[in-house]
């Protein structure tokens, strides 16, 4: 009896909730998909991988098809109530949350196919053009899929993020940026095409050459303009086989100079540079020790005490050389002859090879360690900024010698790109230079007092930036005034306010950024 009568509160409250929560016009929409009050669904929208705001949904939808899409999107057009499309959910600060009482989140990442897989736009999409060097792939895959699935015909996208459980369409909203940016740009100059379902609830195929407008408007367009249904994204020849390597330096001018080298050979023959060129600063003991770990140092062993660390840090240069059977027997001699060319501490050259997926998909065994240690599933206090070259050496001063003291809660990764594999035409900001650096502090926080003492320090951070005056840009931008995001934007805000207005003229959509206030 007992059991009844709390399956009867269950249905009474799921009636409830139905009738209280659910935005009506969704019901007759006729969708492929799955629409879902489902409290742990709901729940699961409701945060995000930075786990530092909340926002719940009043509804999820997983949708089928980008008509599934296009059909609730133009039904909060003509009500309206907000829309977000959700990716995997790896924002830091609620980017693709509803903070509105009536929202629906479209669950990108979590799509029920429908009946037929050769739809134009349908959620199980990842087609391969050998012919024509491309993938199709629905917005909501995870680049690890699409890795799988072009691996299949010895094929690879060329620009990566370091992280590969990122769906296509959450990156391409940003820029998508790893070591390869300096040469192949970020993922958004990668991309030939688009299917997106605009704030108006249509659904439009973009490219370069076609509704080229909106094309532009998507790449780095923080979610603001419409939903990506599908990218056609370009592929290479995939390697087989990575060499990756790890210098230390602990003289910051020499770092710098020698990242700024190695990324001025963008463009050349794949033999006279490197594929990928990050870095990262150390400033604590215990992070050496852990990425020493997997790799060789045959010319070792160097003590970090003994390296004479400038100002106590220390900075590793990280690049990797692609290689397979054809240039396998050549493949040292080219690292070699471009090591030369370099500055770091001699005895401090770590090597490790492996195959080419592991490489790419190389965070995520950091990933499983951390989430069976429960370290994973925390709030994670990111600052990720863009800083000018020439000031880059006050950064160091006043940020990695100053500011952060000797505990960093995290990897901090610092790496050059080259401006002019940005298209100035897509909605992202970057620094004025041509040359700018990703500054990217990777912080984890398992406390409260940890997580006030680093959301103090990026405070801290970026007040220092302000008051020395470098032009810093936020990478995954996080601001709560208009004001603010017209200041980020600096002289696009005219062009973005003005895409605002023409594709999302109600401003349902990504209204988790904080950019366009929502009026239902
Ligand atoms: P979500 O968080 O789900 O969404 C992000 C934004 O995009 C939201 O505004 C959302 O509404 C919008 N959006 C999502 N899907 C779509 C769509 N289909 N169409 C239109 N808008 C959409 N970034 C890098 O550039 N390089 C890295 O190396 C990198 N490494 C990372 C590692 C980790 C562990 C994490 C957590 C993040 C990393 N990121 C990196 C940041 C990452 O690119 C962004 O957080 C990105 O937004 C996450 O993608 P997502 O699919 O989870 O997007």
């Amino acid at each position: 009896m007992a059991v009844n009568n709390n399956k009867l509160v269950l249905l009474t409250f799921t009636i409830c909730r139905l009738i209280v929560t659910v935005v009506p016009e969704l019901l007759d929409l006729g969708l492929q998909g799955r629409l879902s009050v489902d409290t742990w669904e709901l729940e699961a929208a409701s945060v995000d991988f930075g786990r530092l705001s909340r926002g719940e949904p009043s509804e999820v939808v997983h949708p089928a098809t980008a008509e599934d899409v296009a059909r609730v999107v133009n039904a909060a057009f003509e009500s309206p109530f907000a829309v977000s499309a959700r990716g995997h959910g790896h924002s830091i600060n609620g980017q693709a949350l509803i903070k509105e009482k009536k929202g629906v989140v479209i669950e990108m990442g979590k799509s029920d196919s429908g009946d037929n897989n050769d739809h134009n736009g349908d959620s199980n999409i990842i087609r391969v053009c050998e012919k024509g060097m491309y993938v199709d792939v629905w917005g909501g895959k995870l680049w690890i899929d699409v890795l799988s699935a072009t691996l299949e015909y010895g094929l690879a996208p060329m620009s990566w993020t370091d992280y590969l459980y990122l769906s296509v369409g959450g990156t391409l909203s940003n820029a998508g940026i790893s070591g390869q940016t300096f040469n192949h740009g970020p993922q958004i100059t990668n991309v030939y095409e688009l299917d997106v379902v605009t704030g108006k609830g249509e659904l439009v195929t973009c490219s370069e050459d076609r509704n080229s407008e909106l094309f532009h408007s998507v790449l780095g367009g923080l979610g603001q303009f419409g939903i990506i249904t599908r990218a056609r994204i370009a592929l290479e020849p995939a390697p087989h086989r990575v060499r990756w390597i790890r210098v230390l330096y602990s003289n910051f001018a020499r770092f710098c100079k020698d990242q700024e080298y190695l990324i001025s050979l963008h463009g050349k023959a794949a033999r006279e540079r490197f594929d990928y060129v990050e870095g990262f600063v150390i400033v604590d003991e215990g992070l050496i020790n852990n990425w020493r770990s997997s790799f060789f140092a045959a010319s070792n062993p160097v003590k970090i005490t003994s390296l004479n660390a400038d100002g106590g840090v220390l900075y590793c240069l990280e690049i990797t050389k692609n290689y397979d059977q054809g240039n396998a027997d050549s493949v040292d001699e080219e690292i070699q002859a471009l090591l030369k060319k370099l500055n770091f501490i001699p005895t401090s050259v770590f090597t490790t090879d492996l195959p080419y997926v592991d490489f790419l998909d190389r965070v995520h065994k950091a990933e499983l360690k951390l989430k069976s240690k429960g370290l994973w599933d925390v709030p994670h206090p990111w600052l990720n900024l863009f800083v000018p070259k020439s000031r880059i050496e006050d950064f160091d001063k006043g940020v990695f010698k100053g500011i952060l003291g000797n505990k960093t809660s995290g990897p901090i990764l610092i790496y050059p790109m080259n401006k002019n594999k940005w298209d100035h035409r897509s909605s992202v900001v970057t620094p004025e230079e041509d040359v700018f650096y990703l500054v990217a502090f990777l912080r984890s926080a398992l406390d409260t007092e940890t997580l006030e003492y680093l959301t103090n320090q990026n405070r801290q951070i970026l007040r220092f930036c302000h008051d020395s005056e470098i032009k810093v840009k936020q990478y995954l931008p996080h601001y709560t005034t208009q004001q603010e995001w017209m200041d980020h934007f600096g002289d696009k805000w005219t062009q973005f306010n003005a895409r605002k207005m023409q594709f999302d003229p109600r401003r349902i959509l990504g209204t988790g950024q904080q950019i366009f206030q929502f009026h239902p």
